[in-house]
């Protein structure tokens, strides 16, 4: 199994080509992918808010000076993957292609399901400062037709829930190369060492943000059947060769949710307007663990000001 980007690797970088037309740009810990030729190709995904000019760089470096996207193709619409669609499309007529599912989030409709960090983990407790709001696409959102999409010849996209209602994946059978967003993830985002290495695994979907698990084993089972060559996801070095199809479905027959977690045993509910229901928020010991240690943290450093003090004082 092979990893596009290692460092000290033929192909390090944070913009690396995953197939002849299918280049990665990384924007902070997501990616994106530059999916065509020239002529017509098409932007998956967009990225954290505030990296459209490197997305912009990206192309221009790839098609030439002012290189335009026929159109931007939406896994789902998390702040990290739908970060920079307004910027992108601009006063352009750009297609914005998302599930119907995921449309009410990308409408200003619904909030999606707070995260939670209860899940344990590393990227469960980054997770406490990410947003979960919902955005307004300004112009462009467009429904998936069929399983094609008209700008992807190729290519289709396959409904991927669990991470998201509307999550979908995007799969080329000619050369088996899948784009599966965050339906998994070809790094461990739990721990913490990983978060800086990345050595390449597959892996269930971001855990803190996950709010269907049972739609999520199913989704994974789902990509695992089309027995991929190439893995393109959000989060990790994509991975390509003889041994990725093998580890997805290890990945989809061990899949196991988190231990605990408030989306665990009951899924957050949603329908065509968006979240209808929350499962209870369990206690978060997070917080009051943080206090104490603040509180043991200032009474140290409360006593050791005072034996300093008396220390100082005249006998
Ligand atoms: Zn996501
Ligand atoms: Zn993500």
């Amino acid at each position: 199994m092979q990893a596009y980007g290692v460092r000290g690797s033929q192909n390090e970088g944070s913009t690396v080509q995953v197939a002849p037309d299918v280049t990665r740009v990384a924007t902070g810990f997501v990616n994106t992918y530059i999916v065509g030729e020239r002529s017509r190709w098409v932007l998956v995904d967009t990225g954290i808010n505030g990296f459209a000019p490197l997305i912009k760089q990206a192309a221009e470096k790839r098609f030439g000076f002012g290189a335009r996207p026929a159109a931007i193709v939406l896994t789902h619409g998390h702040f990290d993957h739908a970060g920079n669609v307004n910027t992108l499309v601009g006063n352009n007529d750009i297609p914005v292609y998302a599930h119907d599912l995921e449309r009410p989030y990308l409408s200003g409709r619904s909030d999606y399901p707070p995260q939670d960090p209860t899940v344990g983990g590393a990227i469960a407790q980054m997770s406490r400062v990410f947003p979960h709001s919902g955005r307004v696409i300004r112009a462009g959102l467009r429904n998936l037709q069929h399983d094609e999409i008209p700008e992807l010849p190729g290519w289709r996209w396959i409904h991927t829930p669990g991470h998201t209602p509307g999550h979908i994946s995007l799969f080329r059978e000619s050369d088996r190369v899948l784009i599966a967003g965050d339906a998994l993830a070809t790094m461990n985002m739990d721990s913490w060492t990983e978060q800086v290495t990345r050595t390449p695994a597959v892996c269930g979907p971001p855990a803190p943000l996950t709010t269907d698990w049972a739609a999520a084993r199913r989704s994974v089972e789902a990509l695992a059947g089309l027995e991929p060559r190439v893995i393109a996801a959000g989060h990790g070095l994509p991975i390509a060769g003889d041994g990725v199809s093998d580890a997805l479905r290890r990945c989809a027959e061990r899949f196991t949710p988190p231990a605990r977690g408030r989306y665990v045993n009951s899924p957050a509910l949603a329908g065509p307007d968006g979240l209808e229901w929350l499962p209870p928020a369990p206690p978060d010991l997070f917080p009051m663990r943080a206090a104490g240690a603040a509180m043991v943290v200032a009474g140290a450093l409360g006593l050791m000001a005072a034996v300093r003090g008396r220390k100082r004082r005249p006998v």
